[in-house]
């Protein structure tokens, strides 16, 4: 006859033996749940961050009961999951009723549930109570489940997350400038890129949580957006780009030594160079043909030629080529007073002058006004007024 060395009980009445003990014994002296009475954890107090694995995440709730159960609940399990027992392989979050319903288990395997026993959040630190519950088994020849209970009080400190304090001590890593060639931005223009900067910025901090707006400098000639992040500025820069069309540049200036590391400090700008050009402008490429932009975008230029109004798409590079630059020109409005097979005479609407032009080659009508460009001394038809 086998005895328990702990309690004496004979393993008829108390076992199977386990490691020479009764069933109790065994369970008693192979605890699972190891972890001690206090958690203490910190979310930041300007965005709510807190640490996931060492590592600050944006919280799913930024409703602040919400807040504080999430964070003290990550830290919850963080502290369950490093404080079982070696002997348990795996485990499994449960509710608590789910648990209740668990009567065996493999062995390594462990469940756990925990609920708020009782708490106070309206003021810092929070204090969360939590009730936490494991079943498990550890032994093949337990006929009993460990069933543990252990009550945790969870500390949520307020801190500033180390990205906060660098936005709040106005910290930026990058300058991105957004110009447009040879003029300043038109107020259309800054409008849109305000809008694109700010969705994309969304985007960003989603993974970046350094790609922030430090702020934002309206210039004459156009916009100066101080970032967190040298990669958002370049990302920013890209999806302006790929809008309105340009050419990206960059630009470093040593702005000091890094105390610790000794090792020099650059501030990147990101210049991002909006082309000339807008929808309406009159252009004229190398050989005198004169256009109107319709569409200026990433890819190129879409022009209709004022002699035909015809439509074509020329790429930045062919843009380029081709010399396709603005010209100087004025406008008018004309009515057209007659048309004949070879030509159309005009009434200029203001001076009320008349001249003859060439039928183009679009159809035109008797007392149909016309918006008239005139670059040099020759006349387009714009459009219809
Ligand atoms: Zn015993
Ligand atoms: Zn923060």
């Amino acid at each position: 006859m086998r005895f328990c060395y702990r309690c004496g009980i004979s393993e008829e009445e108390g076992g199977p033996l386990i490691e020479g003990l009764c069933q109790v014994c065994y369970r008693k002296e192979n605890p699972v749940l190891l972890i001690g009475e206090e958690v203490n954890t910190e979310l930041c107090q300007n965005c709510g961050s807190y640490k996931k694995r060492g590592v600050w995440v944006d919280p799913k709730s930024y409703e602040l009961e919400e807040l504080i159960f999430e964070v003290a609940e990550n830290a919850l399990l963080e502290e369950l999951e490093d404080s079982f027992s070696e002997k348990i392989r795996e485990y499994e979050v449960v509710s608590p009723e789910e648990l209740e319903e668990i009567e065996d288990l493999p062995v390594g395997m462990a469940v756990v549930s925990f609920e708020p026993l009782d708490f106070h959040i309206e003021h810092f630190p929070a204090i969360i109570v939590y009730e936490v519950r494991v079943k498990a088994r550890t032994h093949e020849l337990q006929r009993e489940l460990h069933d543990e209970r252990k009550r945790v009080t969870v500390y949520v400190r307020q801190t500033v997350c180390p990205r906060c304090q660098k936005f709040l001590g106005g910290y930026f890593e990058a300058i991105l400038q957004v110009r447009a060639e040879g003029r300043p931005l038109s107020e259309e223009e800054r409008k849109a890129i305000g809008k694109l900067v700010e969705e994309k910025v969304d985007e960003i901090m989603r993974k970046d949580r350094m790609g922030f707006i430090q702020d934002t400098i309206e210039k004459e000639e156009g916009l100066d957006f101080y970032m967190g992040s040298t990669s958002s500025a370049r990302k920013i820069a890209q999806a302006i780009r790929e809008r309105f069309g340009g050419t990206i540049s960059e630009a470093y200036e040593l702005v000091g030594l890094d105390r610790q590391t000794s090792r020099e400090v650059y501030r990147t700008s990101v210049s991002v160079r909006i082309p000339k050009f807008r929808k309406g402008d009159i252009v004229a490429d190398r050989r005198g043909n004169v256009y109107e932009v319709e569409r200026v975008d990433g890819k190129g230029l879409t022009l209709k030629n004022l002699e035909n109004w015809e439509s074509e798409h020329l790429d930045w590079k062919t843009a380029k080529r081709e010399k396709v630059d603005t010209v100087e020109h004025e406008e008018s409005e004309a009515m057209v007073t007659s048309v004949t097979p070879g030509e159309v005479q005009l009434m200029d609407m203001e001076s009320y002058e008349t001249y003859e032009l060439n039928r183009p080659p679009f159809e035109v009508r008797e007392g149909e006004v016309y918006r008239m460009v005139h670059v040099g001394r020759r006349k387009y038809f714009r459009g219809k007024k």
